[in-house]
C-alpha cells in the first residue's frame, strides 16, 4: 500500500521561493576587487538572479546548456549559481588553479557556451584563445568600469549584461533529476572527470548540511565560506545559508589572506568558518604573528585533507574554537562524514577529544559506507581492519559526465572512493591514506596520514608530507618532508625522536628533508605525485641499505 503523501519535485528554485518569503533581509557580505565590503541581502541576490536568467534567455541559453564560471566566492557567483540551475541550465564551476591544458580540456569537454570570469582571473583566458570553440561569450563579473579598457569591445561586464533586464521571471518546474551543476575533479592522474549534480541531489545534500550534528548550518550562526564555490559547491553552503536564513560572508579573491579573513571574522561577527587545512594553517600563523584574536568564532569546519591534531589543539586551547572535520569528495557533493563529537565523547579528557576530532567522523544520514579488502569482502568496523572505503547514497555520483563506464562504480551501486580507511565500533571513520599514496615497506602498510599528523605536533614543524620512495632492500620506505614554522629550524634527529615516541621503529621515516614549501594541487592538497617524482631515488642515491 502506498502512503498518501504529496510528491513534489525537489528543485533549487524551491529554496529561492522559500527564502524570498522567509529570510529576504538576511545579509550576504562579499569582498570583491570593487569593494572591500559589498553588502546585499538574499532578496537582492534573487532579484538579480531573475534579471540574469532573463539575460541568459535573451542570449539564447536553453535548458541543459552548460554555463561556466571561473570565479571566487562573492554575491555575483551566488546569483549565477541560482539563476543558471533554476532556469534549467547547468552551472559549471571551474577551478582557476587548474593548468591551462586542464582548463581547455574541461571547457571543451563540457562544451560550455558562456564563461563568467572574475576580473582578477582574466589572464587565465589568454592561453585559451582560439582553443575553446564552444564558448560564445565571456562575461566579466564586475561593472563596466573594471573591464580592462583594451577589452571593452570584446568582453561584456556582468552589470551591463543584466542591467535593463526585467526582474520578473517564473522559475520553471521540471523533473527533479534534471542536472543542476557540474564540477570536474582535479584529475591528478588522467583527465579531470565531470561530476554532474542534480536538483534532487543538491536539495537533499542541502538538507543534510542543516542537520545539527552534520555541518549544522543555522540562522544563529554567521558563516565565513573560505571553501571555494568552484570546489564541490562550496560544500553546499550557498544553499544551506539561504534555506536557513544564515548570514554568509564571502572573501572573494582574498581567501588566502590571513589579515582579510581575520578582519571579516571580527567585523562581521563570524561564528563558523569552513575551509581546507592549508587555509587554517595560514590563519593560525597570522593570528600567532599579529597577536590578533577571533572572539566570535566558535567553530571551524575543516575538510579536503586530514586535519593535523596540533591544529585542533591550537584552535581549542588558544582560541576556544572547536574543529569539526569533514570527509568528502567532489563525487559525494561533498558531505560524507563529519567529526562532531557525541555527548559521551565531549566528556573525554582534552587530549582524547582532540584525537577523536582528528578522525574524519561519523556518517551523515543519507550516506552508507563500508570498507572492503582487496577482493571486495566487507571488513568489520573494529578500528583495526583497514580497507578501501566505498560509499552509496542519494548525493553520490552514479557515473561521470560523458563517460560510458566508470571503474569506480560496482554492480551494486557502491562507489569506490580510492581512500583507505578504518572504521571504529563507534562508527567513526579514520582515513589512513589515499590508495595511490599508500606506503608499503617490506609488505607492511605505514599510514602517511598518521606520520604527517604526528610530525605536525613537533614545535618546529608547520606542514609535513610522508611519501614512499624506492629502497634497495625494502622496496619502499617512508621519507618525510617538513616545512618549518616561521622562524624555526626543525632538526632531523629531534623530529625523528618526536615521531619515535608514537611509532614502531620500522615505521619511522628513513629521512627528514626540510623544504620551504610543498607543491599543492588545484584543490589545496599536498601533491604527493610531484613529491614522489622529485624524491623517488633519494634513498637509492644515498645507497641506504
Ligand atoms: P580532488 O580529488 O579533485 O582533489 P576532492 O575534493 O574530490 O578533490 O578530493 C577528495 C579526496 O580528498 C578524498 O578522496 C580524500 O582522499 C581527501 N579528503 C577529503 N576530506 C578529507 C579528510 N577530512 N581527511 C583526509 N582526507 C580527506
Amino acid at each position: 500500500m502506498h502512503g498518501l503523501m504529496m510528491e513534489r519535485p525537489l528543485l533549487i528554485s524551491d529554496i529561492v521561493r522559500f527564502t524570498e518569503r522567509t529570510n529576504p533581509d538576511v545579509e550576504i557580505v562579499s569582498v570583491t576587487i570593487e569593494s572591500p565590503r559589498h553588502r546585499c541581502t538574499w532578496r537582492d541576490v534573487f532579484r538579480r538572479a531573475r534579471q540574469l536568467a532573463n539575460a541568459l534567455t535573451a542570449a539564447g541559453v536553453k535548458p541543459g546548456d552548460r554555463i561556466a564560471s571561473i570565479a571566487w566566492n562573492d554575491y555575483r557567483h551566488v546569483e549565477l549559481y541560482y539563476a543558471v540551475s533554476c532556469m534549467g541550465a547547468v552551472m559549471h564551476t571551474i577551478n582557476p588553479r587548474l593548468f591551462p591544458e586542464q582548463l581547455e580540456y574541461i571547457i571543451n569537454h563540457a562544451a560550455d557556451r558562456f564563461l563568467f570570469v572574475d576580473p582578477t582571473l582574466l589572464p587565465l583566458l589568454k592561453p585559451l584563445q582560439g582553443k575553446t570553440p564552444t564558448v560564445e561569450r565571456v562575461i566579466v563579473m564586475s561593472s563596466d568600469a573594471v573591464v580592462p579598457e583594451q577589452l571593452r569591445g570584446v568582453l561584456t561586464s556582468y552589470e551591463s549584461f543584466i542591467g535593463g533586464q526585467s526582474d520578473r521571471y517564473e522559475w520553471p518546474t521540471f523533473d527533479e533529476r534534471t542536472a543542476s551543476s557540474l564540477c570536474y575533479t582535479s584529475g591528478t592522474t588522467g583527465h579531470p572527470k565531470g561530476v554532474l549534480y542534480s536538483h534532487r541531489s543538491n536539495v537533499l545534500h542541502a538538507y543534510a548540511g542543516c542537520m545539527g550534528d552534520s555541518v549544522g548550518v543555522s540562522a544563529k550562526d554567521v558563516i565565513l565560506a573560505v571553501v571555494p564555490m568552484f570546489h564541490a559547491n562550496a560544500w553546499g553552503l550557498p544553499y544551506n545559508a539561504a534555506m536557513t536564513g544564515t548570514k554568509l560572508v564571502l572573501p572573494g579573491p582574498k581567501m588566502g589572506d590571513g589579515e582579510t579573513l581575520v578582519d571579516l571574522m571580527n567585523s562581521e561577527k563570524v561564528t563558523m568558518a569552513a575551509g581546507v587545512p592549508t587555509v587554517w594553517t595560514l590563519l593560525l600563523n597570522y593570528l600567532a604573528q599579529s597577536g590578533k584574536r577571533v572572539p566570535t568564532l566558535r567553530k571551524t569546519l575543516i575538510g579536503g585533507s586530514a586535519v593535523p591534531l596540533s591544529m585542533i589543539r591550537t584552535f581549542a586551547e588558544e582560541h576556544g574554537v572547536e574543529v569539526n572535520q569533514g570527509w568528502g569528495m567532489t563525487e559525494t557533493s561533498p558531505i560524507g562524514t563529519i567529526g562532531s563529537l557525541s555527548p559521551a565523547m565531549q566528556e573525554l579528557p582534552a587530549e582524547e577529544r582532540y584525537r577523536m576530532a582528528a578522525k574524519q567522523g561519523h556518517g551523515v544520514f543519507g550516506i552508507e559506507m563500508k570498507i572492503v579488502d582487496e577482493v571486495g569482502n566487507e571488513l568489520p568496523w573494529d578500528g583495526k581492519s583497514a580497507g578501501e572505503l566505498k560509499v552509496r547514497g542519494n548525493w553520490v555520483c552514479s557515473g561521470y559526465y560523458g563517460l560510458d563506464h566508470s571503474p569506480a562504480h560496482d554492480a551494486d551501486g557502491w562507489f569506490a572512493t580510492g581512500d583507505v580507511a578504518v572504521i571504529g565500533p563507534d562508527g567513526f571513520l579514520q582515513i589512513t591514506d589515499r590508495a595511490k599514496d599508500v606506503i608499503k615497506s617490506g609488505g607492511e602498510w605505514i599510514s602517511s596520514v598518521d606520520l604527517e599528523n604526528c610530525a605536525c605536533g613537533h614545535p618546529d614543524v608547520m606542514i609535513a608530507a610522508a611519501i614512499g620512495v624506492k629502497h634497495p632492500k625494502w622496496e619502499e620506505r617512508p621519507i618525510l618532508l617538513v616545512v618549518p614554522r616561521p622562524g624555526r629550524t626543525p632538526e632531523r634527529d629531534s623530529v625523528l625522536a618526536h615521531i619515535g615516541a608514537h611509532f614502531a621503529k620500522w615505521q619511522l621515516p628513513d629521512e627528514v628533508i626540510v623544504v620551504e614549501a610543498l607543491p599543492m594541487t588545484a584543490t589545496g592538497k599536498i601533491s604527493k605525485k610531484d613529491l614522489r617524482d622529485k624524491y623517488r631515488d633519494v634513498l637509492m642515491q644515498r645507497g641506504a641499505g
